[in-house]
């Protein structure tokens, strides 16, 4: 490791090791161990750098395995940070371990001895990849779907009729169990995007005319359904892009589920688990642990590493501690009565004796009083010396965060990032899908408010379904409001979800990247508009209130006039400080000139707060700044009243505030 001119920022080059690069789940995964670090992070591709912290702007460098990449990073645990983070990268495992650490226990750096040390491993110990991190102790639910025995026999002529009949009807089948499961208020939005990924794979007309082709040819229902869905796995598994790779998986679960269907065969699926049972499986596909009563399920231990799976994303998103990787062994481990599991440390104990229960529970309890501990601020509602309410809200990406950002006590969200939502579909997310996220997150924050922005993308982050040209600077090109207003079939549902959305809670709306006033009058056009539309087809709506991020020089030149057609504002440092200084966020050239704290930036945040506090609208800020602690009293200082940022830094900032008088 070597360090750069200041003594608080440190650098390190590392190979990733991670398998297949950092794609959209090690991404997710890196970002939230990077938010367990109080420092500023960055990770440099060449010249291209991303905010370590950001998963959608880690996926957009498409870091790929065996590149070398530099992490930098700024602040009091700098060191911890990098050493934390290239052990990440340098596992080929996706840095499973450390990501577990992640999500249970996001601030300290505690660590638990593990159950027994090398030297004393008891023979009812076992080993895997802690996956996600917490204890339980339970019943063993075993959950092995038997394999499907593909009979190749051939059809005669006179059956082929009959056999597409048969397909059709199973396609049918499934089909509708999924519509079900898509309706089904106990499964989670994020759930039900996986489940809408595969029913439009059932829906994918080239592979059922594959079949039927395999079908006409002789083969059998069953034989055609496992050869297409084969050989559509096999060509994507080819592909560059392990998104599309991934989409292998939810054709071989489709196919199963067909298979089944046509040989008459229920799956055994996981809607029976008991209460507090620690579930054992080989692997468990996306779509059938999305049946699962989730909160019955305490542990979860899979033969699978999982570094790319559905599964281990959904343990984490739901706190179900687990542990990976333990290949055939699971078949042993299911057949014990009870299991304890670590999912800190990936250790796993059948049927402990009493002693060991013991010592568990101690962990147990240690893991849980730790963590109420890191709760102690939790409930802090900062206000300023006047009395005014400082309020602390939580950015997020996708409904997976929520549970994260309410545990760390937010004051509803201040920024909700929707790229995440058009960038994991092949093709823009409908209204409606739109309008679930948004109502689902509003319901889980009232009534507290939730500050949704529309859509900000553009040449350098783009998303399926829009169509790029090639910019030679993407960052002042055609991108955020500019794009969106250019594309009103795109923007306009998503506005129209918002306006049905806003029934369901407290709604506020921001525009990214506004530089001019008629942008801001435009898009009031589009909402009436659609607000019009939605009168005139009977669907309920309400209202909310419209803000824009000040992050261009141009608005916080014309703040003052802005202020008066807008609710509020909320300061986007990352952007503006881009722009004020110049200074590309992702070159590394630039980087010491990309500093929020330069007495420039500093001033522009200064002049919004003040035409904003004037006009008597709410100044928030959510670029990364606002949970720097070194610079929130500042900010405070000078009139701003709302910080939102990832929900990591909630609590260290509800501590600041809670502890000083501003
Ligand atoms: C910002 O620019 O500060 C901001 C919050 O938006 P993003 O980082 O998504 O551009
Ligand atoms: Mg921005």
């Amino acid at each position: 490791m070597m360090s750069s001119q200041a003594s608080d920022i440190v650098e390190q080059i590392v190979v990733v090791k991670v398998h297949e690069g950092l794609h959209a789940r090690p991404a997710a995964r890196f970002a939230k161990l990077a938010k367990t670090f109080a420092c500023e992070v960055e990770l440099w591709r060449g010249e291209a750098k991303a905010n370590a912290k950001s998963s959608v702007k880690l996926m957009l460098l498409a870091i790929k395995e065996n590149e070398r990449v530099t992490l930098r990073a700024y602040g009091d645990d700098a060191a911890m940070a990098l050493q934390s983070l290239a052990e990440f990268l340098a596992n080929p495992e996706a840095g499973l371990e450390n990501s577990s650490e992640v999500e249970l226990q996001p601030i300290t750096q505690h660590s638990v001895q593990p159950l027994a040390t090398s030297n004393s491993i008891a023979t009812n110990q076992r080993q895997g990849l802690p996956i996600s991190d917490g204890f339980a102790l339970g019943p063993a639910y075993s959950y092995f779907p038997a394999a499907i025995v593909i009979d190749q026999r051939g059809l005669d002529a006179a059956d082929i009729e009959h056999e597409l009949a048969k397909l059709q009807s199973a396609l049918n089948a499934v089909q509708a169990r999924m519509s079900v499961s898509l309706g089904d208020h106990n499964i989670s939005a994020a759930d039900k995007i996986i489940i809408s990924a595969l029913a439009e794979l059932i829906d994918d007309r080239d592979i059922r005319a594959e079949i039927e082709t395999e079908i006409q040819s002789g083969k059998n229902a069953v034989a055609s359904v496992d050869l297409v869905s084969r050989r559509s796995a096999n060509a994507l598994a080819q592909i560059e892009d392990a998104y599309l790779r991934a989409r292998g998986d939810d054709i071989m679960a489709i196919s199963r589920q067909l298979c089944l269907e046509l040989q008459g065969k229920a799956d055994i699926d996981l809607s029976n688990v008991p209460n507090g049972a620690i579930v054992v499986a080989d692997d468990i596909g996306a779509f059938d642990l999305a049946k699962a009563p989730l909160k019955n399920i305490a542990g979860l231990i899979c033969g699978v590493g999982g570094t790319t799976s559905h599964i281990a994303i959904i343990a984490r998103a739901h706190a179900i501690p687990a542990v990976f990787g333990l290949n055939q062994t699971v078949h042993e481990i299911g057949g014990a009565k009870t299991i304890a599991i670590n999912g800190r440390t990936g250790t796993i104990l059948l049927d402990p004796d009493t002693r060991q229960v013991t010592a568990f529970n101690q962990e147990a309890g240690q893991f849980q009083l730790d963590r109420e501990k890191l709760q102690k601020f939790k409930s802090v509602l900062p206000k300023r010396g006047d009395g005014v309410i400082i309020e602390v809200a939580a950015n997020i990406g996708s409904l997976d965060e929520i549970d994260a950002a309410k545990a760390a006590g937010a004051l509803g969200v201040g920024l909700f990032r929707t790229e995440l939502l058009f960038m994991l579909h092949r093709t823009p997310p409908t209204e409606q899908q739109q309008f679930e996220t948004y109502a689902k997150c509003l319901r889980a924050f009232a009534p507290d408010s939730v500050i949704i922005r529309t859509l900000d993308v553009g040449g350098d982050k783009p998303v399926p379904g829009v169509d790029f040209l090639k910019e030679e600077n993407p960052f002042l090109g055609w991108r955020g409001i500019r794009m969106c207003l250019d594309r009103p079939l795109l923007f306009k549902p998503q506005l129209r979800a918002l306006l049905r959305a806003s029934t369901e809670g407290k709604l506020k709306v921001m525009l990214p990247m506004v530089s001019d006033l008629s942008e801001i009058i435009r898009t009031k056009a589009l909402i009436e508009e659609c607000q019009e539309e939605l009168r005139k087809e009977a669907v309920a709506f309400g209202n909310f209130e419209l803000g824009i991020m000040v992050e261009t020089p141009a608005a916080v030149f014309q703040a003052a006039e802005f202020a008066k057609y807008v609710s509020f504002f909320s300061i986007g440092t990352n952007d503006l400080t881009q722009y004020v200084m110049a200074a590309d966020r992702l070159n590394a050239s630039v980087a010491h000139l990309n500093d929020v704290a330069n007495p420039a930036v500093m001033a522009a945040i200064a002049a919004i707060a003040e035409a904003g506090t004037k006009a008597g609208i709410m100044v928030g800020m959510c670029g990364e700044a606002a949970g720097r602690e070194d610079l929130v009293p500042k900010f405070i200082a000078m009139g701003i009243t709302e910080f939102s940022m990832s929900p990591a830094r909630i609590l260290p900032i509800k501590k600041l505030l809670a502890n000083s008088s501003h």
